[in-house]
């Protein structure tokens, strides 16, 4: 039987493109009502008009906690409160180690980890206030178990994610919120674009895509991943089929963490 969200209240941020936009529109197929959060507006407001009327868009910057705040507002004002958050905007940056500043590692941790941070922390309090419990969903990455190079601010970014998912549902267990992360391997979205050109611009990659292609072919199932091959676990854990699920990171990378990519 598919999964059922019909009924089900979520917010997903960083979902105007890529991982996020497949993730939203996927929980709404399945009957769930989506508020989509991005920090490029306009991007927002296309995925929700591609749903339709059970979306609506936002802008929201995640290290900035009046916007997440307002998007979870929305879902309460429009649907009548929140089950569901998906923290999953975030950025990448490619830097040799030696060549990571403070200012890099700051801009990296801030957006990936402190959003994370944000995002659980107002969720949390909106289902606490419900008293209903809820599922909290974080966008981790292959790079959240695995340091990679040259991704090491990436890399600990994604850790914290994984460090984050854990302690708050130790934290919130009690209360019946589950906080589980994704950790996907390689996926074909904008995110790739900025990080073949990071390995050209630093004259690691000869030809663009290479970086792209060498990654992906850690792959056990042989291809990278769409955003689609996503939706099902995100559906998953979005739904009381999950219920006994939490404090997990789960592996949707074809493989990749069986193997050591290069
Ligand atoms: P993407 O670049 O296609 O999409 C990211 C979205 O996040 C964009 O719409 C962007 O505008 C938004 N965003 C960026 N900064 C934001 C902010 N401060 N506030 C709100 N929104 C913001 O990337 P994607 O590949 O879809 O990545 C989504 C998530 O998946 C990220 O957390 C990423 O680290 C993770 N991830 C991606 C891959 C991959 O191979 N693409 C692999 C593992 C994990």
């Amino acid at each position: 039987m598919a999964i059922d969200l019909n009924g089900v209240r979520v917010v997903i941020n960083g979902a105007g493109q890529g991982i996020g936009a497949a993730i939203a529109r996927g929980v709404a197929e399945s009957g769930a009502r989506v508020v989509i959060g991005d920090i490029d507006g306009d991007k927002a407001q296309a995925v929700a008009d591609s749903i339709g009327a059970s979306a609506r868009a936002i802008r929201v910057d995640v290290r900035d906690r009046a916007s997440v705040r307002a998007a979870i507002g929305l879902a309460v004002a429009d649907f009548g409160g929140l089950d569901v958050m998906f923290n999953n905007a975030g950025i990448a940056q490619v830097r040799p180690f030696l060549d990571i500043t403070e200012e890099d590692f700051r801009a990296v941790m801030e957006i990936n980890a402190l959003g994370v941070l944000i995002g659980t922390q107002e969720a949390v309090r909106q289902m606490l206030a419900q008293g209903t419990g809820g599922s909290i969903i974080n966008t981790a990455s292959i790079a959240g178990k695995q340091g990679y190079e040259p991704l090491g601010h990436y890399s600990a970014s994604k850790f914290a994610v994984v460090a984050l998912t854990q302690t708050a549902a130790r934290a919130f267990g009690k209360d019946r919120i589950r906080v589980n992360a994704i950790c996907p391997g390689v996926v074909a979205t904008d995110m790739w674009k900025t990080i073949d050109r990071g390995f050209q611009d630093n004259a690691l990659t000869s030809r663009p895509q290479e970086a792209f292609e060498t990654f992906a072919a850690g792959a056990v199932l042989g291809r990278p991943s769409t955003p689609q091959d996503l939706v099902g676990v995100a559906r998953f854990l979005a739904s009381p089929e999950s219920g006994f699920t939490t404090g997990q990171s789960i592996m949707a990378d074809g493989g990749m963490v069986f193997v050591c990519p290069p």
